[in-house]
Parts: C-alpha cells; sequence; structure tokens
C-alpha cells in the first residue's frame, strides 16, 4: 500500500499521534493507501508553518514575475506527470482514465499557468482626483489561507483553490478529501520540486469535524478559507470560522435545471444533457440532475435519451472505453441508491437504470416526478436524472428556479432572443446556452443561494486572495 504523509513545512511527516487512515480505491473495493489522519494539532503545526512563512518569508515578498515563474514550472511538472497523477485520481475515486487524464490534468496545469500570469499582467487603479493628490490601489496578499477540497474532482479542484492563493502571495494549508488524498500529495511533492518555498504550500490529510479540517477553519492563524463541498458543511465552517471573522468563499451543492425548448437543435440538446448528467457518473456539481423538456418535444427526446444513457458503458475505471465508473465510495453508493427507493416510494418511476453490481450505478432516468419529491430538490451527486415536462417559457423558468440552489442552469433554443431573455431569467450563477461546461478562468465562478458564497476566477478571486489597498499622496 502506498504511504501518504502530511507535508508541513517542507518535510513529509506523520501525525503527531501517529493515526492513519485507508483510502479504498472503488472499483475493487480494497484500501490501496494508507493516509496519516491529521488531528486539530497537526493542523496546528501546518498553519504555524504556512504563518511563519508569511510573516517572515520570501514568497510574499516575491515580484509577480518571480512568483510566476515558479508556479509554471509546478504546472510543466503536472503536465510531466500527468499520466501518474490521473491514475492516481482514478484509483482512489473511479472515474473514468479518459476524464481524469483528458480533463482534470490540463486543466489543473492550466490553473497554475492562468494565474500565474494574471497577477503579473493585471491592471491597478489610479483616481483621478481634484486636489493635488495621486490616489491608486495596491492589492496585497491576504495571508494564510485553508483550502478545502472535495472528492469528485480531486486535483483540479484543489488547484482551482490552491494556484490563485499562492499566484497572489499568500500561503497555504490544504486539506484534500479524506476519499482521494492521493494526487494532492504528490502535488505537494511536485511544488517543492518546482521551487514552492517550505511552509508556503502545506497538505494536512485527514477528516472535517472535530479533526483536521475543523482544525484549520478555527485556527486563530488562518486568514481566509476556501472550501467546495456539500452546503451542510458550508454552513458548519461558517459557524467554526465566525469567532475568527474569517474570509470566507464557499462553492456548494447544485440541483443543475436543464431547459429545452421545443426549437431547439435536438440533436445537440441530446448530446449535452447526456453530459451534462453522466459525466463522471453524475458526480458533478454542475450535473443537469432536472431536466425539463418542453411539451411538444417531450415524447421524442426523452426517447432519444434513454436510448443514449442505455448505451452508456460501465466498466472498469483505468479501461479507455468505460464511460461510467463506479461511485467514489460505498458510503456515497448506499446515498444515491438510497434515492431511487426514495424516488419510487414517492410516486415517481424509474424509466431506465438502477443498480448494477460492485459500487456502480447504471445512468438512471425518472419520471412521473413533481416538484416537492426530494428527487427534484434534493441533491443526489450520482447519474440520476429528474426528467418532466414543461408548457412555455415562464412555466420553463417557474420549475428551473424553484430550488435551494442556483449553481447553474443550461437552455437549449434556436431562438436567440429566447436564448438571451431566459439567460436574464434564470437565478444561477452560470447559464449555459446550448453547451455545458464551457469555461474561461476570467469568468466569475460561483452560485446564487445554497450553492455558493462570493466568486472565484479572473479579478473575483484576486478580490478574495488579496486586500485592496487605497494610497493617497499629496503632490
Ligand atoms: P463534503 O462537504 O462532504 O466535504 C468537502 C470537504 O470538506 C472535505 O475535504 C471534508 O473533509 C471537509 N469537511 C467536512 N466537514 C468539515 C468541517 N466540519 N470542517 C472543515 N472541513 C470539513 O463534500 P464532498 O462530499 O467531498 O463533495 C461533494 C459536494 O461538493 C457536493 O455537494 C458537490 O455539489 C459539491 N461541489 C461543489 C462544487 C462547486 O464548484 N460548487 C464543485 C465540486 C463539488
Amino acid at each position: 500500500m502506498r504511504q501518504i504523509r502530511h507535508l508541513i513545512d517542507g518535510e513529509l511527516v506523520d501525525s503527531l499521534d501517529g493515526a492513519t487512515f485507508e483510502s479504498v480505491n472503488p472499483a475493487d473495493q480494497t484500501p490501496w493507501a494508507r493516509v496519516a489522519r491529521g488531528s486539530t494539532a497537526d493542523a496546528d503545526r501546518a498553519v504555524q508553518a504556512a504563518r511563519r512563512a508569511f510573516d517572515e518569508g520570501p514568497w510574499p515578498r516575491m515580484s509577480p514575475d518571480e512568483r510566476a515563474a515558479v508556479l509554471h514550472r509546478l504546472a510543466d511538472l503536472i503536465d510531466a506527470h500527468t499520466d501518474e497523477l490521473a491514475e492516481l485520481d482514478t484509483r482512489d475515486m473511479g472515474k473514468p482514465i479518459t476524464q481524469s487524464k483528458g480533463k482534470d490534468l490540463p486543466r489543473s496545469a492550466h490553473n497554475f499557468r492562468f494565474f500565474a500570469d494574471y497577477q503579473r499582467f493585471v491592471e491597478d487603479e489610479s483616481f483621478p482626483v481634484a486636489t493635488p493628490h495621486h490616489m491608486y490601489t495596491r492589492y496585497e496578499p491576504v495571508g494564510v489561507t485553508a483550502a478545502i477540497s472535495p472528492w469528485n474532482f480531486p486535483l483540479m479542484l484543489a488547484t482551482w483553490k490552491v494556484a490563485p492563493a499562492l499566484a497572489f502571495g499568500n500561503t497555504v494549508v490544504l486539506k484534500p478529501a479524506e476519499q482521494t488524498p492521493v494526487s494532492c500529495a504528490r502535488l505537494g511533492e511536485l511544488a517543492l520540486e518546482a521551487g514552492v518555498p517550505p511552509g508556503v504550500f502545506n497538505v494536512v490529510h485527514g477528516f472535517g469535524p472535530r479533526e483536521a479540517g475543523e482544525g484549520l477553519t478555527t485556527h486563530p492563524g488562518v486568514d481566509l478559507v476556501t472550501f467546495t463541498g456539500e452546503s451542510n458543511t458550508g454552513r458548519a465552517i461558517m459557524r467554526a470560522a465566525a469567532d475568527g471573522l474569517k474570509r470566507l468563499s464557499f462553492e456548494m451543492g447544485g440541483k443543475g435545471a436543464n431547459l429545452v425548448f421545443a426549437d431547439a437543435d435536438l440533436d445537440k440538446a441530446v448530446d449535452w444533457s447526456i453530459r451534462a448528467i453522466f459525466t463522471n457518473a453524475g458526480q458533478v456539481c454542475l450535473a443537469g440532475s432536472r431536466l425539463y423538456v418542453e411539451r411538444p418535444v417531450y415524447d421524442e427526446f426523452l426517447a432519444r435519451f434513454v436510448e443514449r444513457a442505455e448505451a452508456m458503458r460501465l466498466g472498469d475505471p483505468l479501461d479507455p472505453a468505460t464511460e461510467i465508473g463506479p461511485l467514489a465510495s460505498e458510503e456515497h453508493w448506499r446515498k444515491v441508491t438510497g434515492y431511487l427507493d426514495i424516488a419510487a416510494d414517492e410516486g415517481a418511476k424509474i424509466l431506465t437504470g438502477g443498480r448494477a453490481d460492485g459500487w456502480w450505478v447504471r445512468p438512471t432516468v425518472v419520471v412521473d416526478v413533481d416538484q416537492q419529491m426530494r428527487v427534484c430538490r434534493e441533491e443526489i451527486f450520482g447519474p440520476v436524472v429528474a426528467v418532466q415536462p414543461f408548457e412555455g417559457e415562464d412555466e420553463g423558468v417557474a420549475l428551473a428556479n424553484d430550488t435551494p440552489y442556483g449553481l447553474n442552469a443550461m437552455v437549449f433554443t434556436e431562438n436567440v432572443r429566447r436564448a438571451h431573455r431566459v439567460a436574464g431569467r434564470l437565478r444561477a450563477g452560470t447559464v449555459w446556452v446550448n453547451c455545458f461546461f464551457v469555461r474561461d478562468l476570467r469568468a466569475p465562478f460561483g452560485g446564487f443561494g445554497d450553492s455558493g458564497i462570493g466568486r472565484e476566477g479572473g479579478k473575483y478571486s484576486r478580490e478574495f486572495f488579496t486586500e485592496a489597498k487605497a494610497v493617497v499622496m499629496e503632490l
């Protein structure tokens, strides 16, 4: 078994109390890594290292060009280790290797390159004033960042936090999800190799409540917390961080609405709708898990959608032909399959899909649903889509907006006026029209309602990861 230790102040270390836990490969259901289980005392060690590196070390004081050079080296190292890192994520959580290698790894390297360059080229403001004064802004690093990441895109979502935090001159303690610690542990080693100074980037493994995670969110030495995970975890972190008045950025759950109008290009709409819900076996915050189809094309759309869902290939996630891997853990498999029972109990009909052997779930399509059913209201986070017909734009928009979440929505229509009108009416952080998952790291990313607090990406990340200071000088 692989041995995974914390990275604190540039050293790989065990937990102070020697505790460990196992990371299980969901494809064969066997433990494959033994991981240091961090306590609040281990979190404290890591925060102290990050604190010293911020207060006394070179990193926050380097020029943007110098920091960019280090982060570009790290991006190059990620590229050079693509095969290895992709396999680590696939073994840890069961996502198909084509996804981890083809999508998550390039994006992980891009996260570092983008923010390395962004902080070099972004402009500051100067304000013309009537009096003889010169007034301008400085954007300075905030301090020690606690980055708490989920298991569904292990390396990609960790780098989405770590890259901007480091680029803007902060120091970091990352706590990866307990289900998927291995690629983030490697990231720590590669960061040292790239020349990130000891203590600037630390990785503490383990669980949230009362252990490593909470040790970070309650620590007086932590200035800001960037968290991606469930909305209820966000609530707990917000309470824990309140006494310290920490700066918070939360990317949380979703229940994405996907509106297919009768005037849509159905080939495209079916294709994107399949990808929107079944990519990564539906374990995607942005999943299009509520599918609303306008009545005139409902039957045709549904028939084509079901045919495509049934053709998807379940299998070994390391096999490049596999489209649907196992769910990430037994606990998660129980949660997702529990919703299939809940749907049946509530009177919905499972048109296709359901449990498969091991921790796999077939692409599942649920119909005869109404808005009050739990399958329509709660985040299932698996390959399960609830489909309903709607009549006209007003009803479609009302159904889409009838949710506590608001991370993203999709609209399929060939009518350009409708596209813009509906995009404006939907309460969601990202609206994709005739597409899904197209991202540019300059754009704001985050959610309305229970889906998030704050935005990240480009200037939004700068706002979060820096202190804006006004300097006023008499001329
Ligand atoms: P989770 O909330 O269970 O865990 C996320 C992280 O929080 C883990 O590292 C966990 O150890 C830590 N944690 C848990 N309790 C904590 C506590 N009390 N204090 C500090 N840390 C704590 O989420 P998950 O199951 O790993 O991920 C799935 C969830 O993440 C889904 O709800 C999904 O929608 C969401 N997600 C959102 C986005 C987004 O961008 N909005 C992206 C991916 C996933």
